[in-house]
């Protein structure tokens, strides 16, 4: 070993992302000091990351600091904001160099990719944790609670390849080298949609991004803003490496009820759906109407025959178990 915890820091973390000129101290010191533009409002969100839990014990540790960061550029998407500053908390097993280059260069590139400087953490000894905390400028916030009757309901990017990825992390799903390998990326290296929550901030009434599956997603946003929804799963955009090494019926299950896509779900009045498609596809990003709003509370489904009965998938809850 013969890494010091202070060397440890100093090596890895002290320069990693982008320089910004309004952090004053970044790590170094008992706390940074940041310099706030005059006015503007914070995002600030928070997520951990545990081994074999949240990803299997043994990863690759690249891909386990590049979700680390991913998953909270996540949560700043899905509030429309422009990401500035992040503090890791790192519990690890043991100092090995290796195993750190590896997760500082996952981890400091997307930060440096995002114009995102690490500001500060902790670093301890035992189980392998890893809690990131971040914070970026909102303007226009994009919160769960602005829903409306009408809206239509509409999901960026792939949905399905999060979960099915997850199948194939474990071992447990035969697919071809090539839907295996995107497979793979899709479940390690979530590309957070920071770009696209920032661009929908224009135009969305609500939004959430999707990490437990679009259900349990969606409904946040239903119960926050007080309505239902009738989906249309037959719409759903799913990743086609994930339907090519599992098929259509389980690749549509996993987005409901997998996790692991990080896409953005919004909801979007009539008129400014155009301007919001207009705006995703200078991005390069595809935006699927998948569902509408209701007034009546519960969320529900169209099946192929078009009748429309309750939508039973449950996301990922830690805390609930099963009778
Ligand atoms: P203290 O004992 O005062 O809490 P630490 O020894 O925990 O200080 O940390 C020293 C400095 O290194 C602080 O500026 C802290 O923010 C930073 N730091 C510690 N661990 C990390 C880490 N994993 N990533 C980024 N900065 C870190
Ligand atoms: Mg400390």
């Amino acid at each position: 070993m013969g890494l010091s915890e202070f060397d440890l820091i100093d090596r890895y973390f002290a320069r990693c992302g982008a320089e910004r000129p309004d952090v004053e101290l970044g790590v170094g010191d008992d706390a940074a000091l940041l310099i706030p533009a005059a006015g503007r409002r914070l995002a600030w969100a928070t997520d951990t990351l545990v081994a074999g839990r949240h990803f299997p014990e043994g990863a690759d540790a690249a891909a386990v600091g590049h979700k680390a960061l991913a998953v909270n550029l996540s949560d700043l998407a899905a509030m429309g904001a422009e990401p500035a500053w992040a503090t890791l908390a790192l519990t690890l097993p043991e100092a090995e160099e290796a195993w750190l280059t590896g997760f500082a260069t996952g981890l400091c590139d997307l930060a440096t990719e995002h114009h995102l400087a690490l500001v500060g953490g902790d670093t301890t000894g035992g189980p392998l944790t890893v809690t990131v905390g971040v914070a970026g400028f909102v303007d226009r916030p994009l919160r769960r609670d602005g829903a409306r009757a009408g809206d239509g309901i509409w999901v960026t990017g792939e949905v399905g390849g999060g979960g099915i990825g997850l199948e194939a992390a474990l071992d447990r799903l035969a697919a071809g080298a090539s839907d295996r390998a995107a497979l793979l990326d899709r479940y390690y290296r979530p590309q957070p949609r920071v770009a696209a929550g920032r661009a929908l901030a224009r135009w969305a009434s609500a939004a959430v991004d999707v990490s437990d599956g679009l259900a349990a997603d969606l409904g946040h946003i239903l119960a926050a803003s007080g309505v239902g929804a009738t989906l249309e799963p037959g719409a759903l955009p799913l990743a086609p490496s994930a339907v090519n090494a599992a098929g259509e019926a389980a690749t549509r299950e996993a987005a409901l009820a997998g996790g692991d896509d990080y896409e953005l779900v919004v909801t979007l009045p009539p008129e400014r759906e155009g301007a919001a498609v207009e705006a995703l596809a200078g991005l390069g990003l595809a935006l699927t109407r998948i569902g509408t709003i209701e007034p009546e509370p519960g969320l529900r489904g169209r099946e192929a025959d078009g009748r429309v009965a309750p939508l039973v998938a449950g996301g990922h809850d830690h805390f609930r178990r099963d009778p």
